[in-house]
C-alpha cells in the first residue's frame, strides 16, 4: 500500500504509528480532548495537515482503538464546515481553537423524526432583530458531552407543525454555532450504544437560546448544502475508522490463529481459517484503494466527491462488519470475550453502518450520481 503514498505521508504514517506506541498503552480510560491536544502538540495535527493526511490519522488511531474515530471524524468535519462555511469572524473565532483541541465540537441535525431524512427537522429558530431564538430537540449528538460548541440545524422559515406538511421545504434550514455549555441547553447523560463507546451520544434540549446572527454558518436557507457537505466528508472518515478496523481485526486473527493449537496443529492450518485470513486480506487492500481514492478526490476531484464518500462508507463499513463476524469465529469462545479487540470491533462495525448515513441511503446516493447524467 506504501506504494500509493508520497514521502512526506509515509513519514507521517510512521510518526503517528510512533506516537500510538508512546502515549497509548492501554484501550480503556482514554481521555478523548487530551489524545487531541497530545497530538496537536507533537504536530500530528495541524492547521497545515492535508484533508489525506487526517484520513490517515483516523485509519491509524482506529486500528488502536476503533470507537476514537466518531470522536475524530466529528472534530475533523465540524472543522472542515467553518473552513468551508463560516464567516471570517467565526473562523478567526473558533479555526484555531478546534484545531488544538482547546475546543471540542459536535455536529447535530438529527432529531426523532428526522434521521435519513434530515429536511424534517423540527428544531425551529425565530428571528426577534439580529437574534435568533432557538426551540428543539436533538438526538444522537456524537461528542455532545465533552463539546464546547454545537454546530446545529434549524427551520427558520415555516412554523407549521411536522404532521401539516409531508415534505419539508429544504430551503428553509439554516446553520448556526450555539454553545454547549449554558443553561439555555441541556445535554443529557451519554445514550448508551452498542459499540462505538469510547466517543459520546446525547440527546439535546435547546430551550428558548438567544443566537446573534453574527453566529449563523452561510446564508439563510443555506442548511441543508452544509449538512450534505459536512456529512460527505463525515463519511470518508468513517470509512477511514472502518479500515483502520480491519487492519486491527487481521492482526489479531493472524496473531491468534498462529498461536492457537487444536487437534495437534495450529488452526492458521486448517483452510476454513486460511479462506477467512485471505478474504479479509483481500478486502482490507480493497478498502483501503477505495478510501484513499475518495479522500484524493476530496482535494484533486471534488465533483466525485459524492459519490465516492458513499462508495467507500458503505464498502469499507460493510466489509468491516462482515469480517469482523469472522473475526470473532476465528476466536472461537475468545472472541466473546466482551472486552476483546474482536468483540469490541464486531460491535463498533455494526454501528459504522448506520452513522454518516446508513448503508441503504449511501446506495441511494450512489445510483442518484450515476443515473443523474443518463435520464
Ligand atoms: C453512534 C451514532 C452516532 C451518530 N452521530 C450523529 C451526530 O454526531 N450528529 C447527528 O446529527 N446525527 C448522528 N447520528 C444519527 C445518524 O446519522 C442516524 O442514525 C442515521 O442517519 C439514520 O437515521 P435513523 O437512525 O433515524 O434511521 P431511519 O432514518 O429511521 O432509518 C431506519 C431504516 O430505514 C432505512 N431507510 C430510511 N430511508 C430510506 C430510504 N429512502 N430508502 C431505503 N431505506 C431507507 C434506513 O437505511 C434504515 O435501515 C448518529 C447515529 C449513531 C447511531
Amino acid at each position: 500500500m506504501q506504494v500509493l503514498l508520497e514521502n512526506k505521508n509515509i513519514d507521517f504514517k510512521n510518526q503517528i504509528e510512533d506516537f500510538i506506541s508512546r502515549n497509548l498503552k492501554t484501550t480503556k480510560d482514554i481521555n478523548l480532548k487530551l489524545l487531541w491536544q497530545n497530538l496537536f502538540k507533537e504536530g500530528i495535527i495541524s492547521r497545515e495537515n492535508s484533508f489525506f493526511q487526517n484520513v490517515l490519522l483516523t485509519e491509524a488511531l482506529c486500528k488502536f482503538k476503533p470507537g476514537i474515530g466518531l470522536f475524530l471524524l466529528t472534530q475533523f468535519a465540524c472543522i472542515e464546515t467553518i473552513r468551508e462555511f463560516a464567516s471570517e469572524n467565526l473562523m478567526e473565532k473558533y479555526l484555531n481553537k478546534l484545531i488544538s483541541g482547546e475546543i471540542i465540537s459536535c455536529f447535530s441535525i438529527t432529531e426523532p423524526n428526522a434521521g435519513s431524512d434530515v429536511s424534517m427537522i423540527e428544531t425551529f429558530a425565530k428571528k426577534e432583530g439580529n437574534k435568533w431564538i432557538l426551540n428543539g430537540h436533538k438526538i444522537w449528538a456524537s461528542n455532545g458531552s465533552i463539546s464546547d460548541i454545537i454546530i446545529t440545524f434549524a427551520q427558520t422559515k415555516s412554523v407549521k407543525a411536522i404532521h401539516e406538511l409531508p415534505q419539508r421545504d429544504k430551503s428553509g434550514i439554516t446553520c448556526l454555532i450555539i454553545p454547549s455549555k449554558c443553561k439555555e441547553v441541556e445535554i443529557l447523560k451519554d445514550t448508551p450504544k452498542l459499540g462505538v463507546e469510547i466517543t459520546p451520544s446525547n440527546e439535546i434540549l435547546i430551550k428558548n437560546l438567544m443566537v446573534d446572527e453574527q453566529f449563523q454558518i452561510g446564508n439563510i436557507g443555506d442548511g441543508i448544502k452544509i449538512a450534505l457537505g459536512t456529512i460527505s466528508l463525515g463519511r470518508i472518515f468513517c470509512a477511514a475508522q472502518a479500515v483502520g478496523l480491519l487492519s486491527g481485526i487481521l492482526e489479531e486473527s493472524v496473531k491468534h490463529s498462529t498461536k492457537r493449537n487444536q487437534f495437534g496443529k495450529s488452526i492458521s492450518d486448517y483452510q476454513a481459517i486460511k479462506w477467512y485470513i485471505a478474504d479479509m486480506t483481500k478486502d482490507l487492500d480493497g478498502a483501503r484503494l477505495l478510501l484513499y481514492k475518495a479522500a484524493w478526490a476530496k482535494e484533486n476531484h471534488p465533483e466525485e466527491l459524492n459519490k465516492l464518500s458513499s462508495m467507500a462508507k458503505y464498502f469499507c463499513t460493510s466489509t468491516a462488519q462482515k469480517h469482523s463476524s469472522n473475526a470473532v469465529q476465528i476466536f472461537g469462545g475468545a472472541g466473546l470475550i466482551k472486552d476483546s479487540y474482536v468483540a469490541c470491533a464486531y460491535r463498533d462495525s455494526k454501528v459504522l453502518e448506520i452513522y454518516e448515513g446508513t448503508n441503504e441511503i449511501q446506495r441511494l446516493v450512489i445510483a442518484r450520481e450515476i443515473l443523474q447524467n443518463h435520464s
